[in-house]
């Protein structure tokens, strides 16, 4: 996922939409984009285990095609999945129909009412049309981890920075984030339980 400017102005438009997680614990949502993604999620689910944490997996439906396994391994691990549409469409150059139909194609591979667009970028019909599916989740905290230009410690910082009861952190578990994704795991795992902060999946809602 690239953001090529990051949607603060959506989140000015779009107040309805969720940039933070309700809750009364002190718990913080991270959540992995792109994936499920061979060789990454497998090692980030592996870090989360050692951790105690739980976290929500955003996945594409062609991803999940392809990875049936790693994305059960998620399941079982009792972490959440949600939607990141089936092939990561630009909602600003998708008409809605297309972009719906490809969301709903996603949901054959992944059973949640979930979902979080790629780019953070949606038209405002998108939004009413995905609404009648979905929950849709942004995010408070975006980490930038798939920008080779940005070191390991300013991903660190971007991920942790201003956190609060029901923050939603962006990861990727995608090859772009390999290389960083880890080791600013890692790190943020640590600052959290140092924070008194627990990790927790985002529940799909019933
Ligand atoms: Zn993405």
């Amino acid at each position: 996922m690239l953001i090529e400017q990051p949607p603060s102005f959506i989140r000015k438009l779009y107040p309805s939409l969720n940039w933070m997680e309700e809750t009364n614990k002190n718990e913080v949502f991270i959540t992995f984009d792109d994936g499920p993604t061979a060789g990454v999620t497998d090692k980030v689910l592996s870090l989360l285990k050692d951790h105690n944490a739980k976290a929500t997996f955003f996945c594409l439906g062609k991803n999940v095609n392809q990875n049936p396994d790693l994305y059960q391994n998620i399941l079982e691990a009792g972490h959440s999945v949600g939607n990141h549409t089936h092939s990561h469409l630009n909602g600003w150059k998708t008409t809605t129909k297309e972009y719906l139909s490809d969301a709903l194609k996603a949901k054959e591979y992944i059973q949640s009412n979930l979902f979080r667009p790629p780019y953070g970028k949606m038209k405002p019909a998108q939004i009413q049309a995905l609404k009648n599916h979905f929950k849709v989740v942004m995010w408070s905290n975006l980490s930038r981890d798939y920008d080779s230009f940005v070191s390991v410690d300013q991903v660190t910082d971007y991920a942790t920075k201003n956190l609060n009861a029901g923050s939603i952190i962006v990861f990727h578990d995608s090859l772009k984030a390999r290389e960083k994704v880890l080791p600013v795991l890692e790190r943020t795992l640590l600052f959290l339980a140092k924070k008194g902060y627990k990790a927790s999946a985002i529940k799909p809602s019933s």
